[in-house]
């Protein structure tokens, strides 16, 4: 585990609601009315030894989604999750946050995303132990009108030149499947012609979404998240298109979408030289760091040290930073011998 924190790493697939710090929510819960006991906040982490399906785990960001409101918590909670990454070793993350209104504290989208990019420019400018460098993709929740998506494409276009690197398609999959072709689609392709945003697409995260696999495939997402529930054809099609993927070992065995860690299918990926990133999805919820995440992928799949270091640095081949400054920060500081 020692090893898997200094080497440097790249996070890929993070929600920032997902990955607030536990201290905290928990102290952001004591301070509500209702949070006379923060047993509530503290049962958002799973406990050692219990798992949850999927629809459990969404009902808990409700949890942290009534105590994270207005401006200052959202820049506090960002610049804390990348002061936690940082020290885990992430050198560069993609933070992806679902723009919603405060309407209660007078917050709109625009100043919801502010309030974010706000978040990673303190944690720049303050961080004394180096910096995690990080870039905000939009995500666009399945459970949403097509209205809500249009604005969200709108607002990542808009601030596509200061920090939004990309648009995501999250949320329950029970709650907004086969509506690819109909609704995401158009408003994924106007954020990518207008703007050159990246798309990543959270996918197959339930059996039998062959079809939207298809679809999205067909499309050609810049990278995908998940893909628990691959049919042998679909994958053979995945692994044939060449599309990143996002994986998340804990997240998904602990949601019981893959019954063990070594029957993850990190290891059929890895095996065919698949383009991959390993990532946390909610360290919040999965109490597991992505130095953690690394030593279970060196454990399980019999990793040695060599390996893991090349899979940090294929990971930030996948990722979103534009070519620049950061991005020569990041390289030189992926390829430093750690
Ligand atoms: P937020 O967008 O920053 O509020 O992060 C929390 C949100 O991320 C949740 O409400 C979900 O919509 C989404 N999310 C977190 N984990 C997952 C996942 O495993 N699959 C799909 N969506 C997820």
């Amino acid at each position: 585990l020692d090893f898997c924190r200094r080497l440097p790493k790249v996070e890929r697939h993070a929600h920032l609601n997902g990955s607030v710090r536990q201290s905290t929510l928990q102290e952001l819960y004591k301070k509500t009315s209702e949070g006379t006991s923060t047993s509530s906040a503290a049962s958002v982490a799973i406990a050692k030894g219990d798992t949850r399906n999927l629809s459990e785990m969404f009902a808990v960001f409700g949890v942290v989604h009534h105590v994270v409101r207005g401006a200052e918590l959202l820049t506090r909670v960002t610049r804390e999750v990348l002061e936690d990454m940082s020290a885990d070793g992430v050198v560069y993350a993609e933070l992806r946050t679902t723009p919603r209104e405060h309407q209660d504290v007078g917050l709109d989208k625009r100043a919801y995303i502010e309030a974010v990019l706000q978040g990673i420019e303190e944690h720049r400018r303050l961080a004394k132990d180096g910096v995690c460098i990080a870039r905000l993709i939009l995500s666009i929740d399945r459970k949403d009108p097509v209205t809500v998506a249009e604005d969200t494409v709108n607002l990542a276009i808009e601030y596509s030149n200061r920090g939004v690197v990309g648009l995501d398609l999250c949320g329950d999959p029970a709650l907004g499947w086969g509506r690819w072709r109909q609704d995401w689609e158009p408003a994924f392709e106007r954020g990518r012609k207008q703007a050159g945003l990246k798309v990543t697409l959270h996918a197959a995260e339930m059996a039998g979404m062959d079809e939207e696999m298809a679809d999205m495939l067909a499309w050609g997402p810049d990278s995908l998240g998940h893909v628990c529930f691959l049919s042998p054809g679909e994958e053979l099609r995945l692994f044939e298109s060449r599309t990143p993927v996002e994986l998340c070992l804990s997240s998904n065995v602990l949601s019981k979408s893959v019954e063990s860690y070594s029957a993850h299918h990190f290891g059929r990926f890895l095996e065919r030289g698949h383009p991959l990133a390993i990532c946390t999805d909610d360290v919040l919820v999965f109490s597991s760091p992505l130095s953690r995440e690394y030593a279970l992928a060196m454990s399980t799949f019999g990793l040695d040290e060599a390996k893991v270091t090349d899979l940090a640095r294929d990971a930030f081949e996948t990722s979103f930073l534009e070519k620049g400054r950061d991005y020569n920060e990041v390289l030189a500081r992926l390829r430093a011998p750690s």
